[in-house]
């Protein structure tokens, strides 16, 4: 049996309806391209995977461009779609429904957008919140603001509930903006839609501020919050350095990859030590932790410390049980703890010292996205718009090797990204900080 493409992108159906879209045409004289189908990008990019790949007659593993089709699936007079935002608040999401509502309305010509209130919950049947028609008009000035209009939740719905939801409304394509939990709940809603035999498109747009899904270079909201953490890291300093012996920690978001701590770390360059999940540390013995603090309030009478939410949680005695609404588990606070026990180490020695903890995380990730992040959401909507247009279902759309690309979600739920603890960044934000690389 030939092996599955774990790349290739599921369609509704032939596509035969020629976009409307004023590109590429017969007589060759747009500027813009259609993208076929057929273009593709390698998904590995070491040449030593290549010649080998080559040489084993295997078939190289690549992935679709993302970008306007010529052939499009959907009527855009007669379609309908609806966007949904789930999870965690992330920098960026108004963006994205911004750029959504623009793309399907201006290049399309969709004209009913439904906006589902609070997440999946939404498409519960017994939802008591009102849909939200979006138009140009309701999305102008979303942008400039943090959070999400629609309104977000946790918590499990029955698929088969949401897609009576989305047969009930009418709904042709929805836009799903959330995180792995999310995109896993996409995927089951994309695969009860194909048992039921419906022409119903589901498009991911992955929201983690963790920047922890899985194959994609980097996802919105991500730059935002360590550039929004950076200033932060500055004054924390200032906080440490106007004390003798002063200590500053700063707790960051990363729930189990440590992208944000590492990044402001380095976009910040006074922190001493980075603390993230990915890395097992002690606190006590010679060359401990609180050993290395030791040495360094020494000589220069002050530290900064980031570390993500996620770290150190095997410094608890008992593992968290606590879960939230959707099943993730709730880290214990490491910040809090590590504060006890600097506090006690340096107690007991009879050293004294100023320990300042801050925590603003709440703040990051309500933030409005910066410009950087602003562009690349606005990015991430049309290729969303273009590919569910196409018919295509079952996809996120993401950067790949610093290309827009369509994925399978089956494809980046499976796993989280996390930091190579062997790799470039990591050994770039141990250079930053001076940390050795292990630390007990
Ligand atoms: P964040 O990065 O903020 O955690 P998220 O999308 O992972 O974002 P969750 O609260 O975990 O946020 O999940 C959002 C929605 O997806 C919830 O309604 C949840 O019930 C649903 N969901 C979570 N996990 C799954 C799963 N394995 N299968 C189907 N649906 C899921
Ligand atoms: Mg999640």
């Amino acid at each position: 049996m030939p092996q599955q493409d774990p790349f290739e992108v599921r369609k509704l159906g032939t596509v035969s309806r020629p976009s409307p879209l004023p590109l590429s045409s017969e007589d060759g004289d747009q500027l813009f391209n259609f993208v076929d189908d057929s273009e593709k990008i390698l998904f590995n990019t070491s040449l030593g995977e290549y010649s080998r790949s080559r040489s084993e007659g295997e078939s190289l593993p690549a992935v679709e461009k993302a970008g306007p089709r010529r052939n499009i699936f959907f009527n855009p007079e007669e379609t309908t779609a609806a966007i949904v935002t789930c999870g965690g608040l992330c920098p960026g999401i108004n963006n994205v429904i911004r750029s959504l509502v623009m793309g399907l309305h201006y290049f399309y010509g969709v004209k009913e957008i439904i906006g589902i209130p609070y997440g999946y919950q939404g498409l519960a049947p017994d939802n008591p919140h009102p849909y939200r028609y979006l138009t140009p008009e309701k999305v102008r000035d979303i942008h400039q603001f943090g959070g999400t209009i629609l309104g977000s939740s946790r918590g499990a719905q029955k698929v088969s509930d949401m897609v009576d939801t989305l047969v009930r409304l009418e709904v042709d394509m929805l836009f799903t903006i959330g995180g792995d939990g999310t995109l896993k709940g996409a995927e089951d809603i994309g695969k009860e839609i194909e048992k039921r035999g419906l022409k119903i498109s589901v498009i991911g747009i992955p929201k983690t501020i963790d920047n922890d899904i899985d194959l994609i270079d980097k996802s919105f909201g991500f730059e935002t919050s360590f550039d929004v953490a950076s200033p932060i890291v500055r004054d924390a300093h200032n906080e440490a350095a106007g004390a003798f012996n002063g200590i500053a920690i700063v707790k960051l978001m990363g729930r189990d990859s440590g992208f944000i701590a590492a990044s402001a770390a380095m976009s910040m360059p006074v922190v001493n030590f980075v603390l993230v999940p990915e890395l097992p540390f002690q606190l006590e013995g010679e060359k401990g932790f609180l050993k290395l603090l030791e040495k360094r309030l020494k000589a220069k009478r002050h530290a900064v410390i980031v570390v993500a939410e996620g770290a150190g949680q095997h410094l608890f005695e008992e593992a968290s049980a606590v879960q939230d609404a959707s099943g993730n588990i709730k880290h214990r606070d490491i910040g809090i703890l590590l504060k006890d026990r600097i506090g006690e180490h340096f107690k007991q020695q009879g050293t004294e010292v100023t320990i300042k903890y801050i925590d603003p995380s709440y703040i990051i990730r309500s933030a409005p996205a910066n410009a950087s992040d602003s562009i690349f959401c606005n990015r991430l909507a049309y290729q969303a718009v273009h590919g569910a247009m196409a018919g295509k279902t079952r996809f996120v759309v993401g950067l790949l090797h610093n290309q827009l690309v369509y994925l399978p979600i089956s494809s980046v739920v499976n796993r989280r990204k996390k930091i190579d603890l062997e790799g470039e960044f990591w050994f770039a934000a141990l250079q930053s900080t001076g940390q050795p690389f292990r630390m007990g």
